[in-house]
């Protein structure tokens, strides 16, 4: 028996492109954050978003971190996260001094449930953060009008939604700042790296001085401020630009791969990504449904060669974030659909690089152990 190569879920893709960029920056030896390439990047990644400003920093969670402290959230202030989505966007709330408050995701969407942000609001509440959770793009039009409604900010946490629209514009430059990752997994890697957008001139200045520690834009070493050192390099941005270029053919390639797969699984009983042109389809995922069991099959995709990965934990489960509220759609305290998609939802290979057959390797395995 020949043994397959094994499937990860996700891989960059890396080519000559990469190389020449990276190999030139490191000859030129502008090799920390002053250089060509964090430039030439930002301003190619404004243009790709639709948006008058992107300023570059060392990773995602910073992002938002910066984002956050730049429009004034801090301690006493509530920001309305969802349940459902990665640690680092409630981490990046609670580094800013303020409280998260957690809010259920739609059952069909698997993103934040407009309802439940409705439901949560309070005198305090000073920012909400939707996260276009695996390439989907969250209810932006229900969003924004109910920031509008409360006088609260929105905050994309387009970590996974690079490149997914909404109504025809691009997520992440649709509110008063989007924040972006470019950790290895994600749509375009510069091995660590983020990004914050913004229309607003006077925001993306703030966000300009307060990433290199607080300093006069006229002044040398002069510093107005106690603030960080969240800048990218000009070796990473050297990559970030090689990856940019290619965006749109690793765009074409996630939802290619999704296509193979909901062809296969569409018919069956396991729900896939919400159906949308408008999603980068990130993650190519199911939800099983409750009487099979997710461990068994994780473990036999895996002997096959096949990795997969369970959905997030929620936020609310967490030791350290328990405590803090969690509210339904209904306004009762808890995030019933966040908890059920959690146990009963998996992650399958979605690279760029996967061909057909790597898809049918996937889903006949799948259809075997449903069946079974
Ligand atoms: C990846 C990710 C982040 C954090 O990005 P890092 O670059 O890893 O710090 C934040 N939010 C979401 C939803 C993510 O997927």
């Amino acid at each position: 028996m020949t043994t397959l190569p094994p499937l990860p879920v996700a891989s960059p893709t890396i080519g000559e492109r990469e190389q020449h960029n990276v190999l030139e920056a490191l000859q030129s030896g502008w090799v920390s954050s002053t250089g060509p390439y964090v430039e030439a990047f930002e301003r190619r990644f404004a243009s790709y978003i639709g948006v008058r400003h992107a300023v570059a920093v060392s990773n995602g969670t910073v992002a938002l971190h910066l984002a956050l402290h730049a429009l004034g959230v801090g301690p006493g202030d509530e920001v309305i996260v969802p349940d459902l989505t990665f640690v680092a966007t409630a981490h990046a709330v609670l580094m800013t001094g303020a409280t998260p408050v957690f809010v259920d995701v739609d059952r069909a969407t698997w993103c934040v449930s407009p309802a439940a942000v409705e439901k949560a609001l309070s005198q305090r509440t000073k920012a909400i953060l939707p996260v276009h959770l695996y390439g989907q793009p969250c209810d932006m039009t229900a969003i924004e009008a109910i920031a509008r409604r409360a006088d609260a900010f929105v905050i994309e946490d387009a970590a996974q939604g690079l490149g997914a629209t909404w109504q025809g514009r691009r997520v992440g430059g649709m509110s008063k700042a989007g924040c972006f990752s470019f950790f290895g997994n994600k749509l375009i890697t510069t091995g660590e790296g983020g990004m914050v957008v913004t229309n607003d001139d006077a925001l993306a200045a703030r966000l300009r001085s307060l990433h290199a520690h607080g300093l006069d834009p006229k002044r040398r070493y002069f510093h107005t401020e106690l603030a960080f050192n969240y800048r990218m390099t000009n070796l990473q941005a050297a990559l970030g630009l090689a990856q940019l270029e290619q965006i749109d053919e690793f765009l074409e390639a996630k939802r290619r791969v999704h296509g193979w797969y909901r062809e296969r699984l569409g018919h069956l009983s396991i729900q896939l990504n919400p159906s949308s042109p408008d999603s980068a389809y990130w993650m190519s995922s199911v939800v099983l449904t409750t009487h099979i069991d997710r461990a068994h099959v994780m473990a036999r995709l895996a002997s096959r060669g096949v990795e997969s990965r369970p959905f997030f934990v929620p936020m609310s489960q967490m030791p350290h974030l328990c405590g803090y509220r969690a509210v339904a759609a209904d306004g009762e305290s808890g995030c019933p659909s966040a908890s059920e998609l959690s146990v009963s939802g998996v992650n399958l290979p979605s690279g760029c690089h996967l061909i057909e057959a790597d898809v049918e390797r996937v889903c006949s395995a799948l259809m075997e152990l449903i069946r079974e």
